[in-house]
């Protein structure tokens, strides 16, 4: 029991993969993966901060396990929200001994022989380095898709955002070292590779190679027995045309682009300081529908930021409208500690914030609706990633992100269909996904 570990991970897929090195390291330091707290001697949460909501569920957690049920259990805080809050933790949460943010990840074996040596107050929480958090132990989830990041932190300002804060500033991986990985996951057996940053596009190789992004991308995307690459997030300031030309041009890169827009309002994204206006984020768009390889283009909104006006709300869905989105990731804007946004006036009431939430998410609903059912009759390549035993499908995916249930009707059993591409005729479109079968 000592040496065991359970750790539950929230928040978006660069804190998945935080954990998967979390994991990997604790794994090679002699700890046993369990899967319940309470088989568990350290307890770990990976937290996200980015809106009120997601940063709450840390503390309920927490409080559930503080009497009884936490007995002789070390609880370790990780991630964004242990960042954001640092040891104002140990106050809300005396039964937590580790409040540790991502940054800090590099000194974990350090953390955990003041842990095991009973320190009931072990803290890392400085933003203060330029290492990136790169382990040769990290624990995969995935047996066919591997996440490998490029970029740590974000230089950028944006006023309703606390990444800054609670990622530090961006620190680049070498071109080698990226490669490097790449080739050792396609040795393994990996096929996709999904490139990860909270701003992919500003990535700048720190060695003499002084690879950009496109040129990274470019190059991964040529690595042997690589059958996919993917990347996020995009920022559509550093977002640039020769992106779009290496996607163009090699097959192996993943027709789609996750480019947030947050608003369709150049006065908002003014105030939400994202450095682009409509025309400008318009013009990137336009590359990508004049592009030979039809690319699926998807966004994050956000809705409600303060002052948004309704002729503000109406222009992002004129602009929906205009851009007909793959899909869309929506929220209603969240007030985050220290961020520039907490400080304007103008904010809008909860039930306004919900209203144009559920109007954009009805519009972009149609929009998906029109877009799926215009693949009927297509064969899409698809990675098979799962099986739905209780209906019979296999789920897979296709280079532009969409998921595809299909039936099968060949030989092969689960284990070898697994992980393979096979085409698949569509033959329905929902709002979500599409539904086809495999074709001979
Ligand atoms: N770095 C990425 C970017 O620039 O888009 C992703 C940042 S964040 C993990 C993902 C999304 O959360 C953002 O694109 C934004 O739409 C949303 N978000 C961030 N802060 C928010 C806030 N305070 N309230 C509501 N949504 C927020
Ligand atoms: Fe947050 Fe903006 Fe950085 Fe994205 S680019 S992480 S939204 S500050």
């Amino acid at each position: 029991m000592e040496k065991t570990f359970y750790i539950e991970t929230f928040g978006c897929q660069m804190n998945a993969h935080d954990s998967e090195k979390v994991v990997g390291t604790l794994l090679h330091e002699g700890y046993t993966q369990v899967e319940t707290v309470e088989a568990a001697h350290y307890v770990f949460y990976n937290t996200c901060s980015i809106r009120d909501k997601a940063e709450q569920k840390v503390f309920n957690r927490l409080q559930h396990f503080k009497r009884d049920a936490g007995k002789g259990k070390v609880f370790a805080v990780i991630g964004c929200v242990a960042q954001q809050e640092g040891e104002k933790i140990f106050d809300r949460a005396p039964h937590v001994s580790l409040v540790a943010g991502s940054a800090s990840y590099t000194k974990l074996p350090q953390m955990l022989v003041q842990l095991e040596a009973g320190n009931k107050r072990v803290t890392g929480l400085s933003l203060d380095t330029d290492e990136a958090f790169d382990t040769p132990f990290t624990r995969r989830d995935n047996p066919h898709r591997a996440y490998i990041t490029i970029i740590e932190g974000c230089d950028k300002s944006c006023s309703y955002c606390v990444v800054p804060f609670t990622r530090g500033p961006e620190r680049s991986r070498t071109s080698a070292s990226v490669m490097e990985e790449a080739r050792r996951l396609t040795d393994s057996g990996y096929s996709e590779i999904q490139l990860l940053g909270q701003n992919v596009n500003s990535y700048r190789d720190p060695s003499a190679a002084g690879w950009d992004f496109a040129t990274l991308l470019d190059r991964v995307g040529t690595v042997g027995g690589i059958r996919r690459v993917r990347f996020t997030t995009s920022h559509p300031r550093d977002f640039v045309k020769p992106i779009v030309d290496a996607i163009d041009s090699n097959p192996n890169l993943c027709n789609h682009v996750h480019l947030p827009v947050q608003s369709g309002s150049s006065r908002v994204l003014e105030g939400m300081q994202r450095l682009y206006t409509r025309d400008q984020y318009m013009e990137r768009i336009s590359w990508m529908k004049n592009a030979r390889r039809p690319i699926a283009i998807t966004s994050d909104i956000i809705v409600g930021f303060p002052g948004e006006t309704e002729k503000d709300f109406e222009e992002t869905l004129s602009l929906l409208d205009e851009i007909q989105y793959d899909s869309i990731f929506s929220f209603k804007y969240s007030q985050r500690p220290d961020t520039a946004a907490l400080q304007m006036s103008d904010h809008i009431p909860e039930e306004e914030k919900t209203r144009r939430l559920t109007i954009v998410q009805e519009k972009q609903r149609a929009i998906q609706i029109r877009q799926n059912s215009a693949l009927i009759g297509a064969v899409e390549e698809v990675n098979v990633e799962g099986r739905h035993e209780a209906l019979g499908l296999w789920v897979g995916r296709t280079s532009r992100n969409r998921t595809l249930n299909f039936t099968h009707a060949g030989p092969e059993t689960g284990a070898e269909l697994l992980g393979k591409y096979v085409h698949v005729h569509v033959t329905r479109g929902g709002p979500n996904s599409l539904a086809g079968e495999t074709v001979n």
